[in-house]
């Protein structure tokens, strides 16, 4: 059990979470902390994070296929890779 820097409660370690104030310093604080302090719920926090990395990886992914397609079938098919990254990105970024 840890303590909530904010409110002073007891938490579970796996519920606190880990929150950067104004002066730079890490605090650890609960989640309803968590949700004043920022403004968004934990939860739609958590679920922004994980899709920003599962764009960035989809974007790397497209990326690599870019300078494969590239290097084996020429500048045609690297184009054509290059609008597929842009098409991911831009249809990723819009479903957040
Ligand atoms: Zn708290």
């Amino acid at each position: 059990m840890v303590k909530c820097a904010r409110c002073g409660r007891s938490i579970e370690e796996k519920n606190a979470l880990k929150h950067k104030g104004e002066d730079g310093e890490y605090e650890v604080i609960c989640q309803d902390c968590f949700r004043e302090a920022t403004g968004v719920n934990y939860q739609t926090f958590a679920y922004r994070r994980e899709n920003a990395k599962m764009t960035l990886i989809a974007v790397l992914f497209c990326l690599a296929a870019t300078v494969y397609a590239f290097v084996t079938k020429g500048i045609l098919y690297g184009s054509l890779g290059i609008v597929l990254t842009i098409l991911v990105y831009l249809f990723a970024s819009k479903k957040r």
